[in-house]
């Protein structure tokens, strides 16, 4: 078994600020972020057959069906050794499949970030969320400002709100998180690798949380 490195799942319901930690956390660790949001975004985006299959489910805040995602995180952790992962496992069955596949790697998952945030704050701040449609560097108007007016920092692109993140659909992304996801807590609190991070706040005072955490 490796037991140096870093295999990091972020957990927590939608809007808690996984995607900008994870960013954040990947930089300061100089090791890869798998988001499988962007992932399929992109995929939507192209127009290729994994978004076409992707792109109903994700209008509605459903799940992917666990197959697909499957596949598709092999194919993103691929040979590495040391990442973070933003958006899976999703699922038990996805949590599951994570484990078989890095066993077979004698690899395993070294802590899970459990972002705390609660559900009135998640409605408004995905309210104020925007994206940049090309680079998918995440920004809010509140928190996390860009620099110019809803112009991304990095390529200038104009900044969007992501479909599903009107609040119905919010809404039931958030029943989907704790009906589905929620019960993964416990999967890996059993085995001591839950860390518990307080999501409110600016990105600076919650990433803080995150590197004392670790
Ligand atoms: P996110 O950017 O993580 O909020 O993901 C956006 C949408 O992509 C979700 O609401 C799901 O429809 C889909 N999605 C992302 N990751 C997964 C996953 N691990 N399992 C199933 N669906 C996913």
């Amino acid at each position: 078994m490796e037991r140096n490195g870093y295999r990091i799942i972020f957990l927590g319901p939608p809007g808690a600020g996984k995607g900008t930690q994870a960013e954040k956390l990947s930089r300061y660790l100089g090791i890869k972020k798998i988001s499988t949001g962007d992932i399929l975004r992109e995929a939507v985006h192209n127009g290729t057959d994994l978004g076409k299959k992707a792109k109903e489910y994700m209008e509605k805040g459903e799940l992917v069906p666990d197959d697909i995602m499957i596949g598709l995180i092999e194919e993103a952790i691929g040979s590495e050794r040391n990442f973070i992962l933003d958006g899976f496992p999703r699922t038990l069955k996805q949590a599951e499949s994570l484990d078989d596949m890095l066993s077979r790697k004698n690899l395993y998952i070294t802590h899970v970030l459990l972002m705390n945030v609660p559900d009135e704050e998640i409605i408004t701040r995905i309210s104020k969320r925007r994206i940049c449609p090309k680079c998918q560097t995440v920004y809010n108007l509140v928190y996390n400002p860009p620099k110019n007016d809803e112009v991304c920092d990095r390529c200038g692109e104009k900044l969007v709100q992501r479909k599903d993140d009107s609040e119905e659909v919010v809404k039931n992304r958030l029943r989907v998180y704790k009906e589905s996801t929620q019960p993964l807590v416990g999967f890996y609190e059993v085995r001591g690798l839950v860390k518990v991070i307080e999501g409110s706040g600016t990105p600076e005072e919650v990433f803080k949380r995150i590197t004392e955490a670790l």
